[in-house]
């Protein structure tokens, strides 16, 4: 059963537009929020690339556009992203892609944003006029479009609020020269220039576009320092984290943004309303890739928590000796293993190419012990009594997910936001092991069997129990993102009036 928007039917529903920057982590989020606000009474239109739109279709037998992912009063349009066919779409190709939405789908963008805002009544398919904008927060051009437009914006940030607090501080970081970073210089040492992560900051935290930039103008480091600044501009901020979970940052960033909305994890808050409320949750997935739902039989026959379930996310890309040294340390560790291998996880080849280099031992191991796939439903693998351990890229997605299934987490970080989340894990919330910047067979084989055996895998295993008993408590009523969320939903009805 869902809300209604309004009493006064002479107000029409709010209306909001919703279009996330066209990656699976991206998209999953902005969909259950989709879905949030459908439940309060809302029309949405959720807007996605022709690309992930085919993509889509084709994992879900061609369905037509509009009925993905079926959900009432939630509408799905597509806008081209303007770019080749075969461009990377993941981390090799991300830059090209933020370009490309700006500059070249940036016309499309607001054409289609202008005539979804003028209509002067309910459209046939039972739409009314789009009143409110949720911009992705690394899109500045959607802030752009909707002041030109005349319609309130407000930004959602999809990565943790401790990366954005990091975002907001890349000024102080260059002015105090802690960031680009020297030659030479020791990268445990601790960051200072950052209020309220000194206590654990080193610079090895530093998300990657802080580590990586040879000079203060590098294109990264700027585009996002411009993005973060963009987001004040905005109605309001909306952020997938809880009040908690991420207090230092939450507070600091609300010196900036004062309207911010904690209101993470919003799977978690999804899966309470549709259980509370008996909502059918069937056909409403949104993967880009084809989910091989074989690997929940296999992890129904292996025993209570002996399982590391492996996945390095939706966009990264690693080296075929990487892959090398994880497969043998896999192998190696004795444990039982679940590894997502996307079809676009090495450049330039396929994964299983490597198989013959391997040795007979690693591939018995492997055929043993492993399951190897393309990609998983993760949230419930993740559910999984038999998954011990994740060993995660720690993208932000996959990190609130870990913590709500209570499962501990070995950190391999790759890019932007993730070097920060790992060491919230490892650090400050003490939930799991940061392997960040190493990757050779032996560390990676010690670390797995550290933390799924022994005393530090019972430590982190408490402490991920207790943190997820922690965050389900906030989504339910009087739970903080209960209430950040109903305020919220009353802030966008005010600014659709
Ligand atoms: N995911 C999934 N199946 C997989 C691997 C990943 O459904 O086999 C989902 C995962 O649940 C998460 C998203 O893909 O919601 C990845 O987002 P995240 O922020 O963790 O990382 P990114 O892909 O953006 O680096």
């Amino acid at each position: 059963e869902t809300q209604t928007p309004d009493s006064d039917s002479s107000v029409p529903p709010p209306h909001v537009l919703i279009f996330p920057f066209p990656i699976q982590g991206h998209m999953n989020c902005m969909l259950y929020l989709s879905e949030m606000l459908v439940y309060s009474g809302f029309h949405i239109t959720l807007l996605l690339t022709d690309h992930n739109l085919s993509l889509l279709r084709n994992n879900n037998n061609n369905s037509h556009p509009s009925s993905l992912p079926n959900i009432p009063r939630l509408r799905v349009l597509s806008i081209s992203d303007c770019l080749p066919a075969d461009h990377p779409r993941n981390l090799d190709g991300w830059v090209e892609l933020l370009d490309s939405l700006k500059t070249n789908a940036y016309p499309l963008y607001k054409s289609l944003l202008l005539d979804l805002c003028k209509m002067d009544d309910v459209g046939a398919d039972g739409f009314p006029a789009v009143t409110c904008v949720i911009a992705d927060g690394i899109l500045p051009f959607m802030i752009d479009a909707s002041e030109e437009v005349g319609v309130p914006a407000i930004a959602f940030r999809t990565a943790s609020a401790s990366s954005l607090w990091i975002y907001y501080c890349i000024p102080q970081l260059i002015q105090s020269g802690e960031v680009p970073f020297r030659d030479g210089e020791d990268w445990d040492e601790p960051i200072n220039s950052i209020p309220g992560m000194e206590s654990f900051l080193r610079r090895r935290d530093l998300p990657s576009p802080c580590r990586l930039a040879k000079n203060p103008e590098d294109k990264v480091l700027q585009l996002l320092t411009t993005c973060t600044a963009h987001s004040e501009r905005t109605r309001g901020l909306i952020l997938n984290t809880l009040e908690t979970l991420e207090s230092i940052s939450l507070e600091q960033i609300r010196a900036h943004m004062p309207t911010t909305y904690a209101i993470g994890p919003l799977h978690e808050m999804v899966r309470a309303y549709r259980s509370q409320n008996n909502v059918c949750a069937h056909d409403k997935s949104v993967s880009l890739w084809h989910q091989d739902c074989t690997c929940m039989t296999w992890l129904d026959q292996q025993p209570h928590r002996s399982v590391i379930y492996v996945s390095y996310g939706s966009v990264a890309v690693m080296t075929r000796e990487s892959l090398i040294e994880f497969w043998i340390a896999l192998v190696n560790s004795g444990e039982h293993f679940l590894w997502v291998v996307r079809s676009d996880l090495l450049r330039g080849e396929e994964w299983t190419n490597i198989w013959d280099s391997l040795s007979l031992e690693v591939r018995k191991g492997t055929e043993e012990r492993g399951c190897i796939v393309s990609w998983v439903p993760q949230v419930e693998v993740l559910a999984h009594p038999a998954v011990g351990c994740f060993l995660t890229h720690s993208g932000w997605n996959s990190t609130l997910e870990s913590i709500v299934g209570g499962v501990p987490m070995l950190c391999w970080p790759f890019a932007v936001d993730q070097q920060i989340n790992s060491r919230l894990v490892g650090e400050v919330w003490r939930i799991g092991l940061d392997m960040k910047d190493v990757c050779d067979e032996t560390t990676i084989e010690k670390m797995v069997r550290a933390a799924m055996n022994g005393e530090t895998a019972s430590e982190i295993r408490k402490n991920a129990h207790d943190l997820a008993k922690m965050v389900k408590n906030s989504v339910v009523e009087g739970g903080s993102t209960f209430e950040n969320f109903q305020r919220l939903i009353e802030h966008i009805k005010s600014l659709c009036k």
